[in-house]
């Protein structure tokens, strides 16, 4: 029994540290394709090659734990990550742009991966939360093919995602697989930013013509008719290959052509990012003022009054005090699920609960309250759960000490 509490006990800080790291992350993009070998990861490196030139801080987190093929697009092949503390250190390129992937672990690159979905969601939590990250304006994340364990785990752990990149190739067959990544994204309510269409034509080595070889615009239209942005089109540039296999960025050892039409899109994805955005706010904005003024409480109850003894309160009052009407608007009686370390924190968390009013709380609890949003006020004293909500608002409240305090 104590050892279960302390592997829960255990398990709760880690979430702590995980909320903590995902916290210094401003914006984080998918990119994902429908199936393998369209350049997916060829675009990811590039795209956070090409940000960190641009000056953001950037991280590049491979999460195609089958195929991680990142290591080798950024000549990183024969390097291995180290550890200081406890922490993974990522490999650096630039100045500002950190590179995390499992063939940077793996003692061999060529080891095979044979995990099953929980594994492979406890791996990217993982290299999310033990690597150090650091603060990041982006992270790119690799995904593999497909909308398999990888990319359902890592919008699970990221929670919202500021959006997928969707990348495909100009043939009927790749756009109907990228459809399902655009269903995906729909089902889990991930924006997505945009569909690039790559080796989309060839540009002659000797005239600089751009030739269509698979019929063109499949991107475009599909993009259309999801009502989904179309960022652009990358050519099909055998200097890609060559740098690719070399481990050096097209973007910065290629032609200037083809890195052209990747500045492009990388500025038609920061656009919808930033549009996104804004809309995001607005909608934040219009939540109206007496949404924003009311405060939701919790308190622990025994026997209708304020309980002691936190942990083991039979009910929880969930009472909204609404600041514009001076009053309170909602009041209800909550059972908690059964109590372990941090269930509570969660359960209160999605109740929507700001406040707890406790007479007394230990301060690990109280970490793990505050991680989720929830500030802890100790020392109250035993009395109505509404009675004290008005007392306290009122600033009448008497605290005494902090009651119950391990
Ligand atoms: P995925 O991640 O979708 O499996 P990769 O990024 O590994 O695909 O790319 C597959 C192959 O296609 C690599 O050899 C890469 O160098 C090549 N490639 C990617 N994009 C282009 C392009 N625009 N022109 C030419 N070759 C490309």
């Amino acid at each position: 029994m104590a050892c279960n509490v302390n592997e829960n006990l255990d398990s709760a800080l880690e979430s702590i540290e995980l909320e903590n790291q995902l916290a210094r992350i401003s914006k984080t993009i998918l990119v994902m394709s429908g199936k393998g070998g369209v350049g997916k990861s060829t675009t990811a490196a590039n795209l956070a090659v090409m940000m960190s030139l641009s000056g953001y801080t950037v991280g590049l987190l491979d999460i195609d734990f089958h195929g991680p093929s990142i290591p080798k697009l950024l000549g990183m092949e024969n390097k291995k990550a180290d550890m200081k503390g406890e922490k993974l250190i990522p490999l650096v390129m630039g100045d500002t742009l950190k590179v995390m992937s499992l063939g940077l672990l793996l003692q061999n690159q060529d080891d095979a991966v044979i995990w099953r979905g929980p594994m492979k969601m406890g791996a990217i939590q993982q290299l999310l939360r033990d690597v150090d990250w650091g603060d990041l304006d982006y992270l790119i994340v690799d995904c593999p093919p497909g909308t398999g364990d990888e990319p359902l785990s890592i919008v699970q752990i990221l929670k919202k995602p500021t959006g997928a990149l969707i990348v495909t190739q100009p043939q009927d067959l790749s756009v109907a697989d990228v459809k399902r990544s655009v269903k995906f994204c729909e089902k889990l309510e991930i924006p997505v930013l945009g569909v690039i269409e790559n080796m989309s034509g060839f540009i002659c080595p000797h005239c600089n013509e751009h030739i269509d070889i698979f019929k063109s615009g499949g991107g475009k239209n599909m993009a259309e008719s999801f009502k989904i942005p179309f960022l652009g089109k990358i050519p099909l540039d055998p200097e890609i290959v060559t740098a690719s296999d070399e481990g050096k960025p097209f973007v910065y050892f290629g032609k200037k052509e083809t890195a052209d039409c990747f500045q492009k899109i990388i500025d038609n994805m920061l656009e919808v990012v930033e549009m996104n955005n804004k809309d995001e706010q607005k909608s934040e904005n219009n939540t109206t003022d007496s949404e924003k003024s009311v405060t939701k409480f919790a308190i622990p109850l025994a026997n209708n009054e304020l309980c002691m003894h936190f942990g083991h309160c039979e009910q929880f009052a969930i009472i909204d005090y609404d600041e514009n009407e001076k009053k309170i608007v909602n009041s209800d009686l909550q059972t908690p699920p059964p109590h372990e370390p941090g269930v509570l924190p969660k359960w209160l968390g999605e109740l929507g609960v700001n406040t707890i009013l406790a007479g007394g709380m230990g301060s690990r609890a109280q970490q793990l309250f505050a991680s989720n949003g929830i500030s802890v006020v100790t020392g109250a004293p035993v009395g109505k759960a509404e009675d004290l909500v008005k007392a306290y608002v009122g600033g009448n409240m008497e605290t005494g000490i902090n009651a119950c305090d391990h």
